[in-house]
């Protein structure tokens, strides 16, 4: 693990800031008690770290109140919240081409209820197409345009801000799947056309794995009911939020680190961090497409998230990230749980290799990524 070059950021960010493991810990020393549970102390300490926690992240994302933040154990979590919290039998929903299981497969379920969804297609580096794509898409009962910023497989940056004015010209709602975008965009919920913005706490905000966030600006339905420690006499879920949406003893150490995590990433700047990734990924597309062989897959004029992916001609993207693994570098290969922006690639039988940078990557290892495929390639070739 040590002298491992990571490259699977999209999946969680590793290492974590020194800051977020020591938050973490301390979580476990010094905020023990249950938050919001009891009047004693201990209790009212750990329940105000928490509320801290929630005014960092309404202040990071620009969200009116803390009270608008909800803590998920990831996006998964905040997506399924929103569809099953906001939709009715007979409800339409827009997604695009290129979303990930964490959208596919709940609106695919919700089919049974009678909920349906068309999956609009993008025009990388054409807004225009991509917003005429979504209105086509549109329907009398379109509920919700649910849509995720970046694709976590190719890192196209989809317009979202435009697909919201379109969603509420039409009476819909939007949804911003964020799990590859916060962090590395400056959100200002306040001036944005985003009424549900769900994203994972544990990749660009750096926080512990099992940690996201929902930004609601708009009531919902609970996902799941249970004890909240307030209004404990009453057989409904408590109307107020974040309780309504927050059933269960919290994540205490998760949502600490992810807080910690939050102001990493502000004291760094979201600007600065994402001008230094996007030099990474500059640099290492402009030598892979100098590689024999190397198929990339995305123009280097689209705008996009820190995220790319490849291929080494036909060789199975399986091989290509076990060889790497081999050398210490890990990358990951497959379908990366969206299907769907295969089959639009035309990816789906090989998968792809994937190259997801963080903050804490440096360019000669990206340098040396390309190395070990030259080699590898060129050795391939006279064996
Ligand atoms: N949406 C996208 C675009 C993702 O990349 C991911 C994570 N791979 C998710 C949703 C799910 O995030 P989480 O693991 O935090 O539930």
């Amino acid at each position: 693990m040590e002298r491992m070059i990571y490259f699977d950021n999209s999946a969680t960010t590793f290492p974590k800031p020194e800051p977020v493991r020591r938050a973490v810990g301390q979580a476990l020393v010094y905020c023990g008690a249950n938050p919001g549970r009891a009047g004693h102390r201990a209790a009212m300490h750990t329940a105000e770290a928490v509320y801290r926690a929630r005014c960092t992240a309404a202040e990071f994302f620009g969200a009116d109140s803390p009270e608008q933040v909800i803590f998920t154990p990831g996006c998964t979590w905040s997506l399924n919240t929103v569809l099953r919290g906001r939709l009715k039998p007979g409800d339409h929903v827009v997604i695009s081409c290129v979303e990930h299981n964490a959208v596919y497969r709940p609106v695919s379920a919700l089919a049974a209820e009678g909920i349906h969804f068309t999956a609009a297609r993008i025009f990388p580096g054409d807004d225009g197409r991509t917003l005429e794509s979504f209105a086509s898409c549109m329907k009398s009962n379109t509920r919700m345009i649910v849509c995720t910023h970046g694709s976590n497989v190719f890192g196209i940056r989809l317009p979202v801000e435009q697909i919201g004015v379109l969603a509420h010209e039409r009476g819909a709602e939007m949804v911003v799947d964020g799990a590859q975008s916060a962090g590395v965009y400056p959100y200002d919920l306040k001036k944005m056309p985003i009424d549900f913005l769900c994203c994972s706490g544990h990749k660009g905000l750096y926080g512990p794995m099992g940690t996201g966030l929902l930004i609601a600006r708009t009531p919902l339905r609970p996902l799941i009911w249970g004890g909240t420690g307030s209004r404990s006499a009453d057989a409904n879920q408590p109307e107020e939020y974040p309780d309504r949406l927050e059933s269960g003893t919290p994540n205490v150490p998760g949502i600490l680190g992810l807080a910690a995590g939050i102001r990493f990433v502000m004291q760094k700047g979201t600007d600065r961090i994402a001008a230094h990734e996007e030099r990474l990924m500059r640099r290492l597309r402009q030598r892979l497409a100098q590689t024999g062989g190397v198929r990339l897959y995305v123009e280097p004029e689209v705008p996009c998230f820190p995220v790319l992916s490849f291929n080494v001609g036909d060789v199975p993207s399986e091989e290509t990230a076990e060889r790497l693994d081999r050398a210490g570098i890990a990358v990951r290969a497959g379908l990366h749980c969206a299907p769907l922006a295969h089959r639009w690639m035309g990816t789906a039988e090989q998968g792809t290799v994937r190259v997801s940078v963080s903050a804490f990557n440096h360019p000669e290892k990206c340098d040396r990524l390309v190395t070990i495929l030259k080699d590898w390639t060129k050795s391939k070739k006279t064996s």
